[in-house]
């Protein structure tokens, strides 16, 4: 699945692997789900280390963005009443211009879905596990007027710089981000938070179009 926003094109692919992470052997609770993420040296300027090319196997940022994916999906997903697998979704960032962590979002839930179709048509699932989708967007300051989907322009200049995921019943995920400059006021979260609701039903229906559900 190649999820695009503007100029950010993200690889997004799911698969199963027939395993669930060892400390999860005690529990005999059903799956797992793990994301990772990974940025193409040229995705951005100026070239970035390819992962594991500088003795650390994942710079901080990309381990902190794929917290933030596996996070948001698995708050969509019920793993109790998976069979004992591991979803690994993988989001690779082709080319970058601000907002790879909510175009991951928005591209791993759908990856997510269609591996979930294929292990429902091979009998592999005892209930349909999915709640509902997810949908992601950045939301910031700039220049004092909140704005949505904020590229890399607007992204390095922004007064606030927040990345919001809600979930398919209007539900908030996560809210991730901070004043870069000065404090600003509830008003403007708040905003920001409606703004970014609007734009994740809008996010939600391309979903649905890309699925064809
Ligand atoms: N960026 C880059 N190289 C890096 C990190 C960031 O080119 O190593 C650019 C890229 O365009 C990215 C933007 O800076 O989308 C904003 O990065 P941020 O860490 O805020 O995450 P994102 O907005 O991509 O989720």
């Amino acid at each position: 699945m190649l999820a695009e926003c503007g100029k950010t094109k993200v690889l997004c692919t799911a698969s199963v692997q027939d395993q669930v992470p060892h400390w999860m052997h005690s529990r005999h609770q059903g799956g797992w789900l793990t994301a990772e993420y990974s940025m193409l040296p040229n995705a951005g300027t100026p070239r970035k280390p390819r992962d594991g090319r500088t003795g650390r196997p994942l710079d901080g940022r990309s381990f902190e963005i794929q917290r933030l994916v596996g996070r948001a999906l698995r708050c969509a997903i019920d793993l109790t009443v998976m069979p004992e697998v591991t979803l690994w979704v993988d989001c690779d960032v082709l080319q970058a211009d601000g907002g790879t962590r909510t175009t991951s979002i928005n591209g791993a839930i759908v990856a997510l879905y269609d591996a979930l179709l294929w292990m429902e048509e091979q009998k592999q699932l005892p209930r349909w596990p999915l709640r509902g989708l997810v949908s992601a967007v950045s939301v910031g300051v700039v220049g004092g007027t909140p704005m949505i989907d904020l590229d890399y322009h607007e992204d390095s200049s922004a007064e606030v710089d927040l990345s919001i995921v809600f979930a398919s019943d209007d539900r908030l995920i996560e809210i991730q981000g901070a004043a870069e400059k000065q404090p600003f006021a509830m008003e403007q979260l708040q905003t920001m938070v409606a703004m970014a609701q609007k734009s994740c039903a809008e996010i939600r229906d391309l979903q649905k179009q890309a699925l064809g559900i």
